[in-house]
């Protein structure tokens, strides 16, 4: 029950988590956002204020090939503007976009000039820079750095939707693009000749990556003081709930007394070592063992002495068992079962010898026994190549029955049931 509860607690955790470290991480990136995108759109507004253009440079700047725009005096003006005024900012490029008349495009712009861009279909290409301003450079610098962007046909740009829409309704925006250059937020505004035309859009591009770098990492450091405790307590509880598990299931296979395997173990192992037996048609051996008189053993010696002997039987079979093949499980109160895999009846009978050889080594002294002064046991052999891949129950009960036959023809012997062959040994 507590594990359940535990489960649910730690997904609802991680899972409330994710949302609000999301909530928290979008809160905080928007407001960050919002907040530069009005810095960029009143910046593009102040510009337009204090940028004087006239009608004949308008004209005049309209003719010119890129590079000589870039020279321009209206040019170099909007440049001292940004060096002096701005130049603390993040501001990367100042420009005015002007949409041309027909008659007034210099090239066709094709589809591949189409992919430079980046435009989307139906995005007019009618539109040229009218200046351009790279903040931070001198005019040389910036024709100096890259030669051929400025070839002519680059000056032709594109609109975006927003930009479309602001240059309909000539109103101040901002928009957040991301292309190969980086994050940019841009702040547009209307600028008008002195003479009152309608020139354009003014553009303002500030460049947010570091901010996007600098937000991504707050995500991630939030992230890990959230998620990574709830992590760290749910691999500890896991090991420790497999671990208990196992533990719980050596128990339930284990004999308290004697540490061997029990007989809840040995039904499973029987049921399962059959199977294979039958398989492989191979022989399988089973040798069931009784204390001789071990009842007497305890009303004489007492119970906890009786105990001893029982780990002490216990102890010596084990030692004489091959550890990879064999098996010992207590079957019951004085009885344990033994398990020979891949063993036939002399391999079996082999076995039985050592068995009886250790126990009476142990040479535990019982006055009380019928058959010897030392603690002696009786044994029941059965072996045989599976009839069935589920017959382990014959197994037991013709190894019990020799057991029997032990004990009623003298006790302290072995007994292999009659298969094949029987036989019997002292
Ligand atoms: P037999 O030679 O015919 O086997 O005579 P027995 O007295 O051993 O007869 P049986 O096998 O029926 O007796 C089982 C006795 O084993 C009964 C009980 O006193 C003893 N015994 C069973 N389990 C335990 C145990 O866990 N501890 C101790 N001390 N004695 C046990
Ligand atoms: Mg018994
Ligand atoms: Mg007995």
């Amino acid at each position: 029950m507590k594990k359940y509860v535990y489960v649910i607690v730690m997904i609802l955790y991680i899972g409330l988590s994710i949302i609000v470290i999301n909530y928290a991480a979008s809160w905080m990136v928007n407001k960050n956002y919002s907040a530069i995108a009005s810095k960029a759109e009143d910046i593009a507004i102040l510009t337009t204020k204090n940028f004087a253009l006239t009608d004949a440079e308008v004209e005049e700047l309209k003719k010119l090939e890129f590079k000589e725009l870039l020279q321009h005096p209206a040019n170099i003006r909007l440049a001292d503007m940004f060096d002096f005024e701005y130049g603390h900012n993040d501001i990367r490029f100042v420009y005015i976009m002007t949409v041309l008349d027909e008659k007034e495009i210099k090239y066709q712009v094709t589809e591949e000039y189409k992919n430079f861009y980046g435009t989307q279909t139906g995005t007019p290409l009618n539109v040229i820079w009218l200046v351009s301003v790279v903040t931070g450079k001198t005019i040389e610098e910036t024709l100096n750095e890259d030669k051929t962007f400025y070839d002519d046909i680059r000056r032709y740009s594109y609109l975006r939707a927003t930009d479309l829409t602001a240059f309909h309704e000539k109103v101040p925006t901002n928009e957040l693009s991301d292309d190969e250059y980086g994050y940019v937020i841009t702040g547009l505004a209307p600028i008008y000749t002195e003479e009152g035309t309608f020139v354009g859009m003014l553009g303002v591009d500030i460049f947010i990556d570091e901010y996007e770098k600098n937000a991504s990492f707050v995500r991630l450091l939030l992230l890990l003081v959230f998620l990574l405790p709830s992590i760290i307590l749910t691999t500890v509880y896991i090991l420790f709930y497999f671990t208990n598990l196992k533990q719980a299931l050596l128990t339930a296979q284990t004999d308290p007394l004697t540490s061997t395997k029990n007989r809840r173990f040995m039904e499973k192992y029987m049921s399962q070592t059959v199977k294979e037996h039958y398989q492989k048609k191979q022989p399988l051996s089973v040798i069931m063992i009784d204390i001789d008189y071990f009842k007497g053993y305890n009303d004489n010696y007492g119970h906890q002495q009786g105990d001893k002997v029982l780990v002490a039987v216990t102890k010596a079979i084990a030692s004489i068992l091959r550890n990879h093949t064999d098996v010992i499980c207590r079957y019951g109160g004085e009885e344990f079962l033994v398990i020979l895999n891949n063993t036939n009846v002399p391999g079996a009978e082999i076995v039985a010898n050592r068995i009886k050889t250790a126990v009476d080594t142990l040479a535990i002294k019982h006055e009380h026994s019928q058959v010897s002064d030392i603690v002696t046991i009786s044994q029941g052999v059965y072996s045989a190549v599976p009839a069935s891949a589920n017959c382990e129950k014959l197994y037991i009960e013709n190894a019990d029955k020799s057991m029997y036959k032990a004990k009623n023809t003298g006790r302290n012997k072995y007994v292999v049931a009659e298969t094949e062959e029987q036989s019997q040994g002292q």
